[in-house]
């Protein structure tokens, strides 16, 4: 039954669509909606979920109904299906009567596998009678988190869906969506009424996306120069205000790019007319809002450059995903400045509605922390949406390819918190980290001159540092647990139990060096023949012109890149290249191979060995941090001790572990576990297999942390390098 499967699913992705394998869960989700069965697909930005629904669409006959919210990206969603000789359409209120007449009537015949509608009009009674006589196989709700409120974008249109389950008893529903966090995904189930639905979850990591914060000193300098050494590619700079996308993108007009800003201030006309340039590949910069990117269907997005901080974690994952959904390789950049975090606060505290300013604050905590951490970024992000990501190394975030440097910090940390206790000590006024570090500075404010805090011993004791040099050994303190600000409008600094112990017994601390401003990024993209590339960019631009459609309708960014490495020449060769199925074959094969040929006469061809859309994983000599955690793992330290010390959550130290030894350390097992624990691990992974490691913590009722396990497997030589994507597991 499986193989029978295969066997017709892989020639159809390759026939319509030019793929020659799945993305992770696709082919599940397909085996499951052909079966009739309900489904809801969480699959990340670019994970491919269209064609979750399109590809049952093609295979078999009838109609695959998909509810889109989205009205302006139907027609590119439209256009790049037909590219690829699919009898689609969508309905909906940008036609003329005669054009939306004309659409029913081939309805009516039979004409199209696929039709996409908005969700009031397809819910209209008339409407609906119109679908049933359509023969209808599968309704798709895309963006399906639509439909609840505690989504970031709740559209009341969705909630009227939940009646077509009763509506349509025999048509499977599939419910689409990349939301992260679990209240959207139980809501969609239920409030779309889903039968007994399958449900799958890829992993949400973004591969191909590479994570940096860097210091924001001169943000514009630092910006152009960013944009300037990405000359011919398409980015996204998010800014906090309106004025400051005005901003940025003048500053980047002035130097000759081509930029737009995009918000809600401008009319609907102007936002329009620029996110069509940018889709167009005529502006190269959009500088946004939030108010920018949903649904944008822009497969070549090659940064997303965050210019002032984002308002939480689950935003800038959402924003920093508008980015490769083409799968390569692509850059997330955050400019940070804690005092954006300080602005921001103020902003919040002026909400009248105290349960909406308590959820802002706890999310602004969360980004800071995120920009602060010396974790790996991309473990962290996930982490937050409840997933564990298990690899060493991500190799992909400014953390872990550049593990950022550490220092004693046991001076500071007890003139820090003396400090603090003094002045408790003196007043019983309440002080912020503000106050703190300017007594530790030596300041000479009004409130230091009232409340007399020149005469405390600790007063100026820190002049060796910056005031921001002090304030990021506060926020780390923060981090690990040393002090604590308490809730509420005015964040008053405290010392807590974990704190008064440290100061007490003057024990060691490591701290990181915040976080500077270095500009510059080391990039990966794939080579290829930068000037056949370019040719064949003007010659994709000049087809997409006179078809008045997006140019990645005509081929991807990756399908250009791998012409001009590959140097397709006959049809055998170009039809191999990613994207190109049968239609496009027939229609672009010959001018792209022509201008290839064209080229060839006056270039010499030029070899390129590197693979195009994996990133190959560097194996790095082991770094400075991991011998750190095992120098004082081999010290007698427990595993506790040192992510204490060191700032560190467990998992990252048992990371350092498992490098190690996988890099031929050698390593004393019975420190970590006991022979009884060692023998249940083993049989746990006889039963699930090595590479199962999340079974294998589920068949131990999860009594071991994911990093033993690893320590464990690498121990036995069965660590392995990577692992990518995809799990699937039940709600
Ligand atoms: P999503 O809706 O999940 O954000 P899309 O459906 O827009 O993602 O797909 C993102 C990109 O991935 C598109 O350019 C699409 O053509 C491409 N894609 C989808 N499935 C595959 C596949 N199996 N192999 C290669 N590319 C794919
Ligand atoms: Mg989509």
């Amino acid at each position: 039954m499986l193989t029978t499967q295969k066997t017709l699913l892989l020639p159809a992705l390759k026939q319509y669509f030019g793929f020659t394998s799945f993305r992770p869960l696709q082919q599940e989700i397909i085996r499951d909606a052909l079966a009739g069965r309900d489904v809801v697909a969480l699959l990340p930005t670019g994970g491919g979920k269209s064609l979750c629904f399109q590809l049952p669409a093609v295979i078999r006959p009838g109609l695959t109904v998909v509810v889109s919210p989205l009205i302006a990206l139907m027609k590119d969603q439209v256009d790049a299906l037909r590219a690829n000789g699919i009898a689609a359409t969508f309905l909906n209120s940008s036609l003329e009567p005669d054009e939306a007449r004309t659409r029913l009537r081939d309805l009516h015949n039979g004409r199209y596998c696929l039709l996409y509608v908005a969700p009031e009009r397809l819910m209209l009674p008339g409407f609906l009678d119109n679908v049933r006589s359509w023969n209808p196989t599968l309704i798709a709700i895309d963006e399906a988190h639509c439909i609840s409120e505690w989504g970031h974008d709740f559209r009341p249109e969705y909630r009227q869906l939940s009646q077509l389950r009763g509506l349509f008893p025999t048509v499977p529903i599939m419910a689409l969506t990349a939301t992260a966090t679990e209240r959207v995904r139980d809501d969609i189930a239920t409030l779309l009424r889903l039968r007994n639905p399958a449900k799958y979850i890829a992993s949400f990591n973004r591969h191909n996306l590479s994570y940096r914060v860097v210091g924001k000193s001169k943000a514009p300098d630092q910006t152009l120069a960013f944009v300037r050494e990405r000359q011919r590619e398409s980015g996204i700079i998010y800014c906090a205000s309106r004025s400051t996308t005005e901003r940025v993108a003048d500053n980047l007009i002035r130097a000759g790019i081509r930029a737009k800003p995009y918000h809600a201030g401008l009319t609907s006309e102007e936002r329009t007319k620029n996110q069509d340039l940018f889709l167009r590949d005529e502006v190269q910069v959009m500088c946004a809002t939030i108010a920018f990117g949903m649904g944008i269907n822009k497969s070549n997005v090659r940064y997303v450059l965050h210019y002032d901080l984002p308002k939480s974690v689950e935003g800038y994952y959402q924003e920093t995903g508008r980015a490769g959904r083409d799968g390569l390789p692509s850059e997330c950049l955050m400019l940070y400045n804690p005092a954006d975090a300080v602005k921001q606060k103020q902003f919040i505290n002026e909400k009248p509605d105290a349960q909406e300013r308590d959820i802002a604050n706890w999310q602004l905590h969360q980004i800071v922390q995120y920009a602060e951490s010396a974790e790996c970024r991309r473990a962290s992000m996930l982490n937050y949406f409840g997933e564990t990501y298990v690899d060493n190394t991500c190799n992909g975030c400014d953390n872990c390819l550049t593990p950022r440097a550490t220092f004693d910090g046991t001076i500071e940390v007890q003139k820090f918190l003396s400090c603090i206790y003094r002045i408790r000590e003196k007043s019983t006024v309440s002080v912020g980290l503000a106050h703190v570090v300017e007594v530790l500075t030596g300041a000479d404010t009004e409130k230091i001159r009232s409340w007399d805090h020149k005469s405390l011993s600790t007063y100026a004791i820190g002049k060796e540092r910056t005031r921001g040099e002090w304030s990021a050994i506060g926020r780390e303190l923060i981090r690990l647990g040393y002090v604590r600000l308490t809730d509420g409008q005015y964040s008053v600094v405290e010392i807590t139990d974990k704190g008064q112990m440290l100061l007490r017994q003057r024990m060691p601390v490591t701290l990181t060096v915040p976080v500077a401003a270095t500009p510059k990024a080391e990039r990966d993209v794939p080579a290829c023949n930068d000037e056949l590339l370019e040719a064949l960019r003007h010659l994709r631009k000049r087809l997409a012109d006179e078809r008045g459609v997006p140019a990645y309708v005509v081929f991807s960014d990756a399908a250009l890149r791998q012409m001009a490495q590959e140097y397709p020449a006959n049809e055998q060769e170009f039809a191999r290249i990613s994207g190109v199925g049968q239609q496009k074959l027939r229609e672009f094969g010959a001018v792209f191979m022509g201008e290839i040929a064209l080229h060839l006469q006056t270039h010499p061809r030029k070899a390129f060995t590197q693979e195009l859309t994996a990133k190959p994983t560097a194996i790095k000599p082991i770094g400075d941090s991991v011998l750190e955690t095992l120098r004082r793992f081999r010290a007698g330290e427990t595993v506790e001790q040192i992510a204490q010390a060191r700032g560190f959550v467990t998992s990252t130290i048992y990371g350092h572990l498992s490098e190690a030894i996988a890099n031929g350390e050698s390593f004393d097992l019975d420190r970590l576990l006991t022979a009884e624990q060692q023998a249940r691990i083993a049989n746990a992974f006889q039963q699930t297999g090595w590479s199962n490691i999340v079974g294998a913590r589920e068949a131990l009722e999860g009594e071991f942390e994911y990093g033993q396990l690893r320590v464990y497997r690498a121990v036995h030589g069965q660590e392995p390098h990577m692992q990518r994507w995809g799990k699937q597991v039940s709600l």
